[in-house]
């Protein structure tokens, strides 16, 4: 992963956005409901990440998801999704009182498919990463 993705950022010809927050998981962000299923040798996310910064214009998002419901904040794992990845869309821009210089969006998520190693660390590990 670092080599496929620090390189360009490095480079100033991408950016990564961080996508934890959801509409019901602010503050409690371990209350988060995007889940991530494996299928065979990739995952398949669905949520809505919500006032994600730089989405739209960031070309990867590090995309907490739950990976074992059972385990609290221990079952949420961090993925890399990519802005072409089937399935991602963004929401409208939010009107801000400030903080004019970058925009903030919803990450949709829709049946996204991707390749297991696009896993950041080890499963289970997102939330403390
Ligand atoms: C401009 C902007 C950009 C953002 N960018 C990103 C981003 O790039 N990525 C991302 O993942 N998220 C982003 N966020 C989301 C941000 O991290 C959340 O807004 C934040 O975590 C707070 O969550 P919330 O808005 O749901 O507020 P809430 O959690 O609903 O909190 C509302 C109020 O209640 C208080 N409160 C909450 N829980 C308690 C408690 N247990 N006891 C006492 N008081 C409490 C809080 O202090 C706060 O004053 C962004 C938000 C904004 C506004």
């Amino acid at each position: 992963l670092k080599k496929r993705y620090l390189g360009p950022v490095a480079r100033g010809e991408a950016m990564f956005s961080y996508a934890l927050s959801e509409a019901e998981a602010g503050s409690d962000a371990a209350g988060m409901k995007t889940r991530a299923v494996r299928d065979g040798d990739h995952w398949v996310l669905n949520g809505a990440k919500m006032w994600i910064t730089n989405a739209g214009v960031s070309e990867y998002y590090t995309v907490m998801a739950v990976t074992d419901p059972s385990a609290g904040a221990r079952g949420i794992s961090a993925f890399v999704v990519e802005k072409g990845d089937a399935g991602v869309s963004f929401g409208p821009k939010e009107r801000k009182l400030g903080i004019k210089g970058s925009p903030t969006r919803q990450v949709i998520l829709e049946d996204v498919r991707i390749p297991a190693d696009r896993m950041i660390g080890a499963e289970g590990t997102g939330f403390k990463t």
